[in-house]
């Protein structure tokens, strides 16, 4: 659909002052384009530390299996902790811990060096050395990261399973990468309930992971677990003698950092597997850029969970390489109340605060008299990522949480693509809510038709990347098959991301949502952000998630599946008409063709462990057919509670 030019939102530049400090400039973008692999070459000795300078940028003799800076020798924990240390900034925190039950721990680079050094000399002496694969099981809590450190820094693969997931999630992932090592956690908190991990460990290896020889667990809340002996160790005993000298692996630029599984949201997870100089390259230029990262000043929070991508680049990797103190947070935002992450920012004076559209739209649920409690004005910047943000999100976020003086970036990027790579830059572009707007430097994005042309701006097409870029997926873990025939079965030459696209008049990248989730009625293509942004900017619905069913006339009709606003569900108006008002308030916001065949006001929606939601499941239930795979839900009763509530109308 054209996007009617009068209702084109407004842009939001960042203030003078903030520009004027700004560590983007507009001239990135002309070097890039004039530099080519260069660009990115220049990057790499500027961000990052080599034991060996590469001498080759870019091995593109056998696509789509590139090669960056393949003859140079690096270690990414070296890169994170040590040469802080080194240059003289050991006292600087690395990390402030803040568990859910409110307790908390800091460390600094030299502590956390100290600490990744033990568990690396802990790991080793556990048999543990360069390519083997480690299964990392845990909570939000700094051995997460330590763990994700000493792999690197004996150049051991990590594989981190979100510990939400399942016995079954757990092992399928142990024995994809064939794991000889597991690390986890006795468990956790949730809720400001003790929860426990290290059961579904043991569940997971009975029925399979034989090529599991221990097992390590970190004594998190003290909840009783049983112990396999010869298998299983604590933490604290392994490390507590464990040397705090190590020597990080010199690393091949090519060698993998780790694998990762994507969030599944479309389909069976694939283990996208990552490298270290070119992974490592993007990750900090991104963070330094993007961010507008002051590593002396700042205090970056990024409430993420490790086990997801977002959760390995912009709190294990990028923001330790550029020397930056963070926050981490173990638990939920309404634990113990609806207003910790703002009792977060205000407690440790956060400036940086990366999220996801999921959680501010939570948070405008609850409303903003929540953070109006809290002193907000340390924050300088905003950052998300995961989906689409509706421009409903994007105004209430800039306003309510940043005060209206903090720039946000809407970053677009996934697992597969190791680093952002479409986002404003700060100072520089003038942002537009709900569009994630520009390809980052080096970066070479286009929409596409069917036969790979490029599209001019205003029409909707698919979103691929034209070059290789640093932080690219290498492979899927053990299946060059499936990676070729994923990403580059489409358009041979050109990296498909899943992800339709348009550009609109000003030539700004608008995310159409999955390809997947794209609707067809009465011929008309709908994406589902749009829809969605038009049911939130309805005062009464909290979120919303649309997905075409099929349908006899229309081919598709569109099926809208909402959350209440707190406020609307206090009312208690009658249903029927609500959703009728809703129907009428989308015809209006976007044309009657995209107005919903019913809105089904439910008690949640079916997400992953990232936020996003899980369109298929709310198809299935449109069609009325047997829910399919949950295991990556977030929360496994969702489904049920959705069909219950359905049921009960
Ligand atoms: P699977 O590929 O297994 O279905 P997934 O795609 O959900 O899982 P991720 O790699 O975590 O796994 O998510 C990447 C996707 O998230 C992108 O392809 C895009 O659809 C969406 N996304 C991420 N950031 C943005 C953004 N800023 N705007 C719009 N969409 C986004
Ligand atoms: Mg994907």
């Amino acid at each position: 659909m054209t996007p009617d030019p009068a209702a084109q939102p407004k842009t939001f530049a960042a203030s003078e002052e903030f520009a004027a400090q700004a560590n983007a400039t507009a001239e990135l973008y002309t070097r890039a384009e004039e530099q080519g692999e260069e660009f990115w070459a220049d990057q790499a000795r500027e961000l990052l530390t080599w034991s060996t300078p590469f001498t080759e940028v870019l091995d593109w003799s056998n696509p789509p299996f590139a090669k960056w800076f393949q003859d140079g020798t690096l270690n990414a924990a070296y890169n994170a902790v040590d040469r802080h240390v080194a240059a003289g900034n050991g006292d600087r925190v690395a990390l402030y811990f803040e568990g859910e039950p409110g307790d908390s721990a800091s460390y600094t680079y030299a502590q956390l060096k100290d600490e990744v050094s033990k568990a690396a000399n802990a790991f080793e002496a556990l048999g543990v050395g360069k390519g083997d694969r480690v299964a990392v099981y845990m909570p939000m809590i700094a051995e997460a990261v330590i763990t994700m450190l000493a792999c690197a820094r004996i150049g051991a693969i990590h594989s981190v399973v979100f510990g939400g997931f399942s016995a079954d999630a757990l092992r399928s992932r142990i024995e994809d990468g064939e794991a000889k090592l597991v690390v986890t956690a006795d468990g956790s908190y949730r809720r400001g309930k003790p929860t426990t991990l290290k059961p579904a460990v043991d569940a997971a290896l009975e029925k399979g992971g034989d090529s599991v020889q221990h097992v390590v667990v970190v004594k998190r809340n003290g909840e009783d677990v049983a112990f396999q002996d010869g298998r299983d160790v604590w933490w604290h005993e392994v490390t507590e003698n464990a040397s705090t000298e190590h020597t990080p692996s010199e690393q091949n630029a090519e060698d993998p950092l780790f694998i990762l599984y994507t969030s599944g949201t479309t389909g069976k997870p694939k283990g996208i597997l990552h490298t270290t100089g070119g992974y490592l390259t993007q990750a900090a230029f991104t963070h330094k850029n993007v961010f507008d990262l002051k590593p002396e000043t700042d205090v970056y929070w990024c409430t993420a969970d490790v086990g997801w991508v977002t959760g390995h680049t912009y709190i294990a990797y990028a923001p330790l390489v550029n020397g930056a103190t963070q926050v981490i947070y173990e638990g939920t935002p309404d634990s113990p109340h609806r207003g910790r992450f703002w009792e977060i920012v205000q407690k440790y004076g956060v400036s940086i605060l990366y999220t996801s559209p999921t959680a501010i739209r939570t948070m405008m649920k609850w409303g903003e008299e929540i953070p109006g409690e809290w002193d907000l004005s340390s924050l300088r910047l905003l950052g998300t990522v995961g989906e689409a943000i509706n421009p409903e999100a994007w105004t209430w976020f800039h306003r309510v949480i940043g005060g209206g003086r903090c720039p946000i970036v809407d970053t677009w990027w996934q697992t597969e693509t190791g680093a952002m790579m479409i986002s404003p830059l700060p100072g520089v572009t003038a942002a537009k809510p709900g569009s994630a707007q520009v390809p980052l430097p080096g970066i070479a994005v286009d929409v596409v038709d069917d036969a790979g042309t490029s599209l001019p701006n205003e029409t909707d097409g698919f979103l691929v990347v034209r070059k290789p870029w640093p932080s690219m997926l290498r492979t899927i873990w053990g299946d060059d098959e499936r990676f070729v025939n994923t990403y580059w079965g489409q358009f041979g030459d050109k990296y498909f991301a899943g992800d339709g696209a348009k550009r609109d008049a000003d030539g700004d990248v608008w995310i159409l949502g999955r390809v997947d989730d794209v609707m067809n009625v009465s011929g008309h293509r709908l994406s589902t952000p749009e829809i969605e942004s038009a049911l939130v900017s309805h005062p009464s619905v909290a979120e919303a998630a649309v997905v075409g069913a099929k349908d006899e006339t229309t081919g598709q009709a569109v099926f809208a599946f909402v959350i209440l606003s707190d406020q609307a569900t206090a009312e208690n108006r009658d249903a029927a008409e609500l959703a009728e008002e809703i129907r009428a308030h989308v015809g209006r916001e976007i044309s009657p063709i995209a107005k919903p065949k019913k809105v089904l006001i439910v008690p949640e929606l079916p997400k992953t462990r990232s936020g996003k939601i899980m369109r298929r499941l709310l198809k299935d239930v449109a069609e009325d057919r047997p829910v399919g795979d949950v295991s990556t839900l977030a929360d496994q009763t969702v489904m049920q509670q959705i069909v219950d509530s359905l049921g009960a109308k």
